[in-house]
């Protein structure tokens, strides 16, 4: 059973390939100690939603590995390695419920007061406590009370309360307002804090904030380091 990442994580040697003859990775090395905050960048295509994909195994590597405290995350089992590896997507979704079911989805069993803590962290409490029903409201994802970068708090919010060893988080895009824009900011920056975390980053800004900075092109790592020595 996985409890804790104290050693960090580290990919050695990554060769990986959807199709075969069509390898994606190609020797991927990642070192990142615990705590540490690694930013993905590359262009479209370069693979930094397969690092993320193999990182959670919804693939196998093909060859060379990824280690948690120096063990294989193959020797780990899959319920156990999931529960402790966050997600956020770029693209958040919300599901068929109310706003404290879509929050509570990884711990259906937090208490109201745990939902709170994580919606005030992520800084979308005031915007639910300012609709009629508040954390009752009923959502469902194409009718939703939310914009998208509202989604992206709660999605957070979501990943938070179940408090992950390591966080995998894809940076939303999508154009929004800059109130929301400074509360998505704000939110990452409480999910990332004192967190093992791979960002696959758009924003400067995370970019500045990042310990390592991996830069991918065509699978490979090209270039390494924070923004000091880069
Ligand atoms: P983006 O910034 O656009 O999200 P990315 O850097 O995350 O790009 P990946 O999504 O990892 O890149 O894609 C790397 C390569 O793998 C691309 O050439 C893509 O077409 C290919 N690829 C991704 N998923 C699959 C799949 N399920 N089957 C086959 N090829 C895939």
């Amino acid at each position: 059973k996985l409890e804790h990442i104290n050693e960090g994580v580290q990919i050695e040697n990554l060769d990986f390939e959807y199709l075969p003859g069509k390898p994606i990775l190609k020797n991927v090395n990642i070192n990142v100690k615990k705590g540490q905050m690694v930013a993905l960048v590359g262009p479209t295509g370069s693979g930094k939603t397969t690092v993320m994909n193999l990182m959670n195994r919804f693939y196998d590597v093909n060859s060379g590995s990824i280690k948690f405290d120096g063990k294989d995350i193959r020797e780990f089992d899959l319920d156990s390695l999931r529960s402790n590896v966050g997600i956020v997507l770029q693209e958040s979704t919300l599901f068929d419920g109310t706003i404290a079911d879509n929050i509570k989805f990884g711990k259906p069993n937090a208490t109201q007061e745990e939902i709170e803590t994580v919606a005030k962290t992520t800084h979308i409490h005031e915007f639910i406590e300012s609709l009629p029903e508040k954390y009752e409201t009923h959502v469902s994802d194409d009718e939703s009370v939310f914009s998208v970068g509202q989604k992206q708090q709660i999605s957070i919010a979501r990943t938070i309360l179940t408090n992950p060893e390591l966080l995998i988080l894809d940076e939303a895009t999508s154009n929004v307002d800059t109130v929301t824009e400074q509360q998505i900011q704000w939110a990452m920056e409480a999910a990332i804090a004192g967190r093992t975390s791979f960002v696959i980053a758009h924003r400067l800004k995370t970019i500045l904030n990042a310990d390592k900075i991996i830069v991918l092109k065509d699978g490979e790592v090209i270039e390494e380091g924070n923004h000091h020595e880069l």
